[in-house]
């Protein structure tokens, strides 16, 4: 068994996955004085972190229950500064881009800007779509993937471990604590351990049944390139979103697909949303896209991320469940899971991310 030592630092945690979720858990962690290992099934980031799409904002922000906005709204007033300093702390670049956001076919603008006004997010009513388009200029996008790369050195940086293709089995506990995380090459002591395995969250595992409500969603997603400056805005019209990034290429996405653990694509798809995305931009009809992919959202109902202490383990915790806006809660929500841990009063009301609360909510169809 391996025991990672303690010198001079506080308790050791042990993060498992390595997410956006887990890897900026285990960032905070690691400011707060915290010795950290991460392990990761996969490569790093390989998952839904990598296959998102990094817009920083609910699409329809006003469209959702107030705890998802609530924690949204927070990550996104300190995203630039946070990816600033994981960029000075790694020396990678994540490519944060102010580059705004256009809502095309508002049904309702007015109330929809009456929600922008009340929670601080500049809109605009603008006249390019007869029934009612949104200029919202401050949303951002991050290039997830670089994010990722960022998150993953500046932990390091940090002194923290990152062991990758290292599968969490599952604990040993005793007296409602837990001593200890198995994979399937060792075992490692730990002081507490933080759940942040995204799509498989809902699995548990061996010795860590209870879990709560998250479970895979896919989406399809494409990717074209095009001459750098052809978009320079995000497009959004009906569940479509085009993402342009600063070297030209563009992201056309999504589904939402109750497909289980499949990342399988289909042609019918790629030919629907590459048909709509050339109907919001006319530049993508005779081009190909030059990848198509599919990831698995950590879905949660009403995509309320599951951010607590365990109900059985006293030091087990999860910091999981961000269906479709994992890239925009991260900041705020390893802020909140840490003070959690810590017993800190947080900055938002941790109720609604409460364990017990994510077992009330019902899923919604699709
Ligand atoms: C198509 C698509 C588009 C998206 N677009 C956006 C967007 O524009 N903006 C936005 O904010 N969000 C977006 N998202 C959502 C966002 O990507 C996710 O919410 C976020 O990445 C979840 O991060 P995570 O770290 O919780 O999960 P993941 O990135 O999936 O990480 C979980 C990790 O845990 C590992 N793991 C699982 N089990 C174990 C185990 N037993 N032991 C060790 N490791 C384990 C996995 O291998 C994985 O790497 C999108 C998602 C998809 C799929």
């Amino acid at each position: 068994m391996r025991e990672p030592g303690t010198l001079g630092q506080k308790t050791s945690v042990v993060v498992l996955g390595a997410g956006i979720s887990g890897l900026s858990s285990a960032l905070t962690l690691l400011k707060r004085g915290y010795r950290v290992t991460v392990l990761e099934r996969g490569a790093v980031g390989g998952e839904s972190s990598w296959a998102g799409g990094g817009i920083l904002s609910p699409l329809l922000p006003w469209d959702y229950a107030e705890p998802l906005s609530g924690l949204a709204l927070r990550s996104m007033a300190g995203y630039a500064d946070w990816v600033k300093a994981i960029e000075a702390m790694s020396g990678c670049v994540a490519e944060y881009w102010r580059c705004g956001m256009h809502v095309l076919g508002v049904a309702q603008p007015a109330p929809a800007l009456a929600w922008c006004k009340a929670h601080g997010l500049t809109a605009q009513l603008t006249q390019t779509h007869p029934d009612g388009s949104l200029w919202l200029p401050d949303i951002a996008q991050v290039r997830n993937p670089r994010l990722v790369a960022a998150l993953r050195a500046a932990v390091l940086q940090r002194g923290g471990t990152v062991h990758e293709h290292c599968t969490a089995t599952g604990v040993l506990a005793q007296r409602g604590r837990v001593t200890a995380v198995q994979t399937t090459a060792d075992t490692l002591y730990a002081d507490s351990v933080v759940l942040a395995t995204g799509a498989w969250s809902g699995l548990g595992l061996t010795g860590l049944a209870a879990m709560p409500k998250i479970r895979p969603i896919r989406g399809q997603m494409l990717l074209f390139k095009l001459a750098p400056g052809t978009l320079d805005t995000i497009l959004y019209r009906n569940g479509l979103y085009l993402i342009p990034r600063l070297d030209g290429h563009v992201l056309v996405g999504s589904t939402l697909e109750d497909a289980g653990f499949d990342k399988s694509t289909d042609d019918a798809t790629r030919q629907r949303l590459h048909a709509e995305a050339a109907e919001l931009l006319p530049a993508l009809a005779d081009t190909q896209p030059v990848q198509h992919w599919a990831g698995l959202r950590p879905g949660s109902p009403d995509n309320i991320p599951v951010i607590d202490r365990h109900p059985d383990f006293e030091n087990v915790f999860i910091n999981a469940g961000h269906y479709r806006y994992g890239v925009t809660l991260a900041p705020a929500s390893a802020e909140l899971l840490v003070d959690v841990m810590e017993g800190n009063v947080p900055a938002l009301d941790p109720a609604p991310y409460r364990w017990q609360a994510a077992l009330e909510r019902h899923w919604a169809a699709l």
